[in-house]
């Protein structure tokens, strides 16, 4: 009898040519990853490529190795261009060849990461151990995996808002009559804030953006009186969020006096620290970082300056169960059971919003494991020292202006001559910027600070030289000069 049960997906017909392909695709990446300075930077994408890549739905297939010709042809040559030497837009890490395969195998293995009594949950629990030992938190400290730095701040701000609120918010939610909450940080603090307040249902006015001193550090003074004035005004201030390393220009609020107040004021005190929270694995930069021990929550992103694949990022809380009751839930069909695979239950479900999760400790531990911390710290350290070498050749070129000052890994700066007003400098930059970019040859980003487009650039990347900074700058020089001459 025919067994009309046998269809997979798996190449049952033929492993060994399915062997073959992935044999190729690692060998067509390791192409790809050891010739990028000879690639361009970021190019535009000819639109025989696009209308290629518009095709209809297939209901019949091509085969692996038809679909994978076309990932070659169509999609592989055309990325943001994060992966090279000279990217230092917005602020995105590279990857790196290791973290990649090691991703295979966590897709390979396909573990459900809610919990589970199998090796790779113990592998999660070791990382964020390990991830809690950097931060100088407590041991009785929680922590969780996460897509990005947008989704570990929400969690934290999540867990505030349950630790804070003065009622039960997991069942009433903001929808009986309570004081209105409030929180605060920075004119500097990133998007995700107001984009958390409207998702948590605070609403993005809750988020109130207290302004910086020079060096764009939160000014504490002003901070205590919005708190004092919300206060005497009837709204609940529940929680302050100190940023380590701004994405503007990477400055570093205060966060041991940011602490201290927010211990006497008996708000949560949480910390941005995207990128820089990083800072804390050199002894050269840590100070910067100081207080960020002491804050009730953290979030850092992984896939920024610890240079893996995306997605990747942490949370941690200083009181554990305060993440775990904010987000434990329970059913009958997910009970934990005392002995078998859900023993020990689903702890990393219970510590956010995901039930299912991969296996992203694999590409953090096999990295940590082969490179070693140490290396990650020369890396953070080889980035803000090119970041100062940019910052001494601009102060040294007649034609560039540095625009902020440059505590950590990000330079904004300007191109500038005597015969442009603000404005006239403004257009020139902004079409200097993408002429850079559609060079080929560098990408950095853009932002404005007061009155001034800047390009700026955020070192985290592990495969910049000085040689690199210097075409960068070259290139600026000979595109606006060129501009210029040309009256923009
Ligand atoms: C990048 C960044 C974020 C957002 O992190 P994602 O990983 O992009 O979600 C938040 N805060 C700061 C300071 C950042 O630099």
């Amino acid at each position: 009898m025919t067994d009309h049960t046998s269809l997979t997906l798996d190449p049952t017909g033929d492993w060994s040519a399915f062997r073959a392909l992935g044999h190729r695709m690692v060998d067509d990446m390791v192409t790809h990853l050891s010739t990028l300075d000879a690639q361009p930077t970021w190019q535009p994408i000819p639109q025989a490529v696009r209308d290629a890549l518009a095709e209809d739905l297939p209901m019949q297939g091509c085969g692996a190795e038809a679909a994978y010709e076309s990932f070659r042809e169509h999609v592989l040559p055309y990325p943001n261009g994060n992966l090279h030497p000279r990217f230092w837009g917005w602020v995105q890490g590279n990857g790196t060849p290791l973290a990649m395969l090691a991703e295979m195998l966590a897709a390979g293995m396909n573990p459900h990461l809610a919990g589970f009594d199998q090796a790779p949950a113990i592998v999660e629990h070791q990382v964020i151990d390990w991830l809690r030992q950097v931060m100088e938190f407590p041991e009785s400290a929680s922590g969780l995996l996460v897509s990005g730095g947008t989704m570990a701040n929400t969690v934290a701000l999540a867990t505030a808002r349950y630790a804070k609120a003065g009622f039960d918010v997991r069942t009433e939610g903001l929808q009986g009559a309570h004081a209105p909450m409030a929180f605060y940080g920075s004119t500097e603090t990133h998007s995700w804030a107001s984009k958390a307040a409207e998702f948590l249902g605070f609403g993005s006015n809750a988020f109130r953006a207290i302004e910086v001193d020079s060096d764009k550090r939160m000014r504490v003074d002003a901070l205590m009186s919005q708190v004092e004035a919300d206060r005497r005004a009837g709204l609940n201030p529940f929680c302050v969020i100190g940023t380590a390393g701004t994405v503007n220009t990477g400055a570093c609020d205060d966060l041991l006096q940011l602490a201290q107040r927010c211990r006497d004021l008996r708000l949560w005190f949480h910390v941005d620290g995207a990128f820089g929270a990083l800072a804390k694995l050199s002894p050269r930069f840590k100070s910067m970082v100081a207080g960020l021990e002491l804050a009730d929550s953290v979030a850092f992103d992984l896939h920024k300056w610890m240079y893996l694949p995306f997605e990747s990022a942490c949370v941690l809380v200083r009181d554990g169960d305060q993440q775990r009751n904010t987000f434990r839930s329970t059913a009958p069909y997910i009970a934990k059971q005392a002995r078998g695979t859900i023993a020990g239950g689903l702890p990393f479900a219970d510590l956010g919003l995901e039930l299912t999760r991969n296996f992203k400790a694999l590409k953090v531990w096999m990295s940590l494991k082969a490179h070693g911390l140490s290396t990650y710290r020369q890396l953070i350290e080889q980035n803000v020292d090119q970041a100062q070498y940019v910052k001494s050749k601009i102060e040294a070129h007649p034609a560039l202006q540095l625009l902020a000052p440059v505590p950590l890994n990000i330079v904004c700066f300007r191109f500038v001559d005597a015969s442009l007003d603000n404005e006239k400098t403004n257009a020139l930059n902004q079409e200097l910027l993408l002429r850079v970019q559609e060079s080929g040859i560098a990408v950095c980003s853009s932002t404005i600070l007061g009155e001034h487009f800047a390009l700026r650039l955020a070192i985290v990347n592990h495969r910049s030289t000085l040689a690199d900074f210097d075409r960068f700058l070259q290139a600026v020089l000979t595109i606006g000069e060129a501009l210029l001459a040309k009256g923009l």
